[in-house]
């Protein structure tokens, strides 16, 4: 399935697909869409950034729209249960995108905020219902909502779910829903409590899963090198220069550090060019282009600006800054070593910010990622390199590393695993001593390929109109 055309998506669902400028499904939609679109549960193992939001919206949106009957008061016919407020905003964001076309309406509930705006918002009912499952119970049990008319059930994030302690409410949910619906549950992982949850709920369902990225990731070689603030662009430059580079991309956070980097080059006597989103499409299509050719061998990008970069043959990914959302890594260092290609991603760290972005990163893929220090001596204790990961082996992440059954609703306003990260300070100093190196990465002890799945990460675009106590509820 290589076009969105291929799946036979109602039309204004293609045509708004369109307008959000997705070309190519996602792995995890070209699994799942299919599947679903004939009304077979579905459970898959693929974590946030690889598009598993429009695998399971898009084959819903599309079966609503094939028998469109009107939502009874204080109900809904989807209902999709997720663990934080910020991922349920965003799914309810990308199920008004997709269904912008087809006058869809639909409800967020989540905890944390008053609730009076919340049961006023599906007093005349609404077709979508987005929720984390404390707030969706407290509804139900206040009559605010009734569950008869559900006909999707999406459980996101299961395991997350899991995690934070919220499997009685969802026993309880999923207790009052009708037996005849559609079930789609997506897991970052899939243990033993969580394979079982899914066996409980879940009829005859088609199992799908995302490529573990743990093939390709361990065919990059990953280095991190630890530098001064100042001379980060020098040292770019120079690895530049060294390094064997048939096509390098270099990310930076943010556009205006693009444009910084692009001229630093220049003096250097390296010719690059930038694209993100102060560039017009043209100029962006025209810089792929020479990308693509071999005719310029350097591009700096931001993370936006990146997505749908699909060139191979990129030898080199250097993070010029490290991203603050861990996944986001993972997505950009896959640039390189495509098609079996063996590929270097080389990270910049400056300061205990960064270090704190690395150590998150490293819990993700769980590999403890050797350093080198490229840090003028006086200047080291500013960064101090952490402790615990010298030892080669980094805490995994998940319920392993936080056990299960703590918190239950309060954990609703944790904030999701996309939001920006608080600036960290480091750990220990002892990076200050250690000289200039380079060792290959190896993969940590028990580390489990599961939870690093899917290559095939997507950046998620901040949607800065995410609100508490949405409602969407078009004219009709
Ligand atoms: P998700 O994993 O659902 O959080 O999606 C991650 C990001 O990828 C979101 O910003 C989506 O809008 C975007 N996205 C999802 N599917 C596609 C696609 N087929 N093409 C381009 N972008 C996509």
């Amino acid at each position: 399935m290589t076009s969105f055309q291929d799946f036979g998506l109602a039309d204004p669902i293609s045509r708004a697909l369109k307008e959000e400028n997705y070309l190519t499904p996602t792995p995890i939609q070209a699994q799942t869409v299919p599947l679903a679109m004939t009304g077979r549960d579905v459970v898959g193992i693929a974590q946030t950034g690889t598009g598993k939001t429009a695998a399971f919206a898009l084959p819903i949106l599309h079966r609503i729209l094939e028998n469109r009957i009107r939502v009874q008061p204080k109900s809904c016919r989807v209902l999709v249960l997720s663990p934080t407020r910020e991922l349920s905003g965003q799914i309810l964001d990308s199920f008004n995108a997709y269904g912008r076309h087809i006058r869809l309406s639909s409800a967020l509930a989540i905890g944390g905020v008053p609730m009076g705006r919340q049961v006023r918002s599906v007093m005349q009912g609404v077709e979508v219902m987005v929720a984390t499952p404390g707030r969706l119970l407290d509804l139900v049990q206040s009559n605010g909502l009734k569950l008869g008319q559900v006909e999707f059930l999406v459980l996101d994030e299961a395991d997350r779910m899991l995690d934070m302690g919220f499997i009685n409410d969802i026993r309880k949910i999923v207790g009052k829903l009708p037996i005849k619906r559609q079930t789609l549950f997506f897991s970052a992982t899939m243990p033993k409590d969580i394979a079982e949850l899914a066996e409980a709920m879940l009829r005859d369902p088609a199992r799908v899963a995302v490529t573990p990225v743990a093939s390709t990731v361990e065919r990059i070689t990953q280095r991190i090198i630890q530098v001064d603030f100042a001379a980060k662009q020098g040292i770019l430059a120079q690895l530049l220069k060294q390094e064997p580079v048939d096509r390098a991309l270099i990310f930076t956070r943010t556009k205006h550090g693009a444009d910084k980097v692009v001229k630093a080059l220049a003096k250097s006597g390296i010719n690059a060019n930038a694209i993100h989103g102060n560039k017009s499409q043209n100029h962006r299509e025209r810089v792929l282009a020479a990308f693509r050719t071999g005719e310029i061998r350097t591009l700096v990008a931001t993370d936006i600006a990146a997505r749908g970069i699909d060139v191979d043959g990129i030898s080199h990914v250097v993070n010029f800054d490290l991203p603050n959302v861990p996944e986001t890594y993972v997505h950009r260092i896959g640039r390189t070593a495509r098609a079996g290609a063996e590929g270097v991603a080389i990270s910049l760290i400056a300061g205990a910010e960064e270090m704190g972005y690395l150590r998150d990163i490293e819990r993700l893929i769980r590999v403890a990622l050797p350093r080198e220090d490229r840090r003028t001596p006086g200047t080291r204790d500013a960064a101090p390199a952490p402790s615990q990961n010298r030892g080669g082996r980094s805490a995994p992440r998940g319920h392993s590393a936080h056990g299960h059954g703590h918190g239950g609703r309060s954990h609703e306003q944790s904030p999701g695993s996309k939001g920006p990260r608080r600036p960290r300070r480091g750990g220990g100093n002892n990076a200050a001593s250690q000289p200039t190196r380079h060792e290959s990465p190896r993969p940590a002890q028990g580390g489990n390929s599961e939870s690093i799945q899917g290559v095939a990460f997507l950046h998620r675009e901040s949607r800065p109109n995410t609100q508490p106590n949405r409602t969407h509820r078009p004219q009709r």
